[in-house]
């Protein structure tokens, strides 16, 4: 053999090693040395050896474990640096809202700037810069900031994070994540919401451990969905699959403003739950209560709405079902609050239109992150590059 080949072969092994353990940590951590021997299958001396790379790179710590009952000397726990740091961002119709998220995928900071109107992409990047230069002391406390990620309500081309579309931002063409590097400084990395928030679910919510995922949010600007198949984001070509949102489910709808008709998103809408609720915005929480109230005191429009609105999502839920076979439909937003008035309906009504054989193991259930999903996901973008390569 030959030894240069040799040597590169054991480095790539190690690079791959170090990822494998850098990845445990992020996403299951706190854990013990023993557990991520048993984990990664390599023997102890190794798992070692990885740590303590990952240490010197001031990318994980190892602590003393809770006292514990148990005799004897407890190995130390390896938990993930928090003072390693993404910044998260989330351009909204109302608000820019940035966050400080660590690498143990808590979120440190976070603000939320209301803009009064819709933002220009130009107004993001300057709301962003602006927190950002607010957010130095905080900062300047991290042992690094690793970049930027950004959840965008639209389509995003992922590999240099153009927004081709964000229809309710009324962004076209955006070269959003190359100006936002420019005003920063910061590698930017770009991606469509909802798919962020699927992995977000997937890796720290409701969708723990599970490989085939279909999670849809229903917010103020529509329905996005992201779909995990196979443990992987679907992405398509150029970062647009699973925009389900946009799937028929209404022959004799109304005309979306995507183009087409009886779209999920003109049917099942925030804006029309308000509106039989008499209500003329609120959060996700206020919406939840009020609806809850009102299904609760039998009022008939209200019932008749989310009749209406139950019936078309589960249409596309069949649809879903049949074409990805989930393990899992993790809900959010509105569509997570209107599942929870009654959790034995929507599975039901899914089951009675999905095929018997792809319905069978199928769970839907609400989200579990709430507001933070968002700069949670978007802060795991932000990281991806770090946690495939630890070393470079
Ligand atoms: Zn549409």
């Amino acid at each position: 053999m030959n030894g240069k080949t040799a040597g590169t072969n054991l480095d790539t092994v190690r690079r791959h090693n170090l990822a494998a353990v850098l990845g445990l940590v992020h996403r299951e951590g706190p854990l013990a040395r023993s557990a991520l021997t048993q984990a990664t299958g390599l023997n102890r001396s190794t798992v070692g050896a990885l740590v303590g790379e990952l240490a010197e790179l001031g990318l994980v710590e190892e602590r003393e474990p809770e006292s514990s009952n148990r005799v004897g000397r407890p190995s130390p726990v390896v938990v993930p640096a928090g003072r390693v740091v993404v910044v998260a961002v989330n351009p909204e119709v109302d608000a820019v809202t940035v966050a400080i998220v660590g690498l143990d995928a808590t979120v440190r900071r976070r603000v939320r700037y209301p803009t009064g109107h819709v933002p220009t992409a130009a107004e993001a990047v300057a709301i962003v810069s602006a927190v950002i230069d607010g957010l130095r002391p905080a900062l300047a406390a991290a042992l690094r900031v690793v970049g930027i990620g950004v959840a965008v309500p639209g389509l995003v081309r992922e590999e240099d994070g153009v927004v081709r579309l964000a229809p309710h931002l009324e962004w076209s063409e955006e070269p959003f994540a190359a100006e936002l590097a420019a005003a920063t400084g910061l590698p930017v990395l770009a991606a469509n919401d909802a798919s962020l928030g699927a992995n977000a679910e997937r890796l720290f919510g409701a969708g723990r451990g599970a490989a085939d995922l279909v999670y849809l949010n229903g917010g103020a600007s529509g329905i996005g969905a992201g779909v995990i198949v196979g443990g992987l984001p679907l992405t398509g070509i150029s970062g647009y699959a699973g925009e389900l949102g946009h799937t028929l489910v209404n022959s004799a709808g109304v005309r979306c403003h995507c183009g087409a008709i009886g779209c999920l998103e003109t049917e099942v809408s925030q804006r029309a739950l308000l509106r039989v609720l008499g209500m003329d915005a609120a959060d996700a929480d206020e919406l939840a209560g009020a609806l809850a109230a009102a299904v609760e005191a039998g009022e008939e429009a209200v019932l008749a709405e989310v009749d209406r609105q139950l019936g078309f999502l589960a249409t596309a839920l069949r649809n879903a079902t049949n074409v990805f076979d989930p393990q899992l439909i993790v809900l959010g937003g509105f569509l997570g609050a209107l599942h929870a008035l009654d959790p034995e309906r929507l599975p039901r009504l899914v089951s009675e239109q999905a095929l018997a054989a792809s319905a069978e193991r199928l769970s839907i259930v609400r989200a579990e992150l709430g507001s933070d999903i968002l700069m949670i996901g978007a802060a795991e973008l932000a990281f991806g590059p770090l946690l495939a390569a630890p070393a470079s």
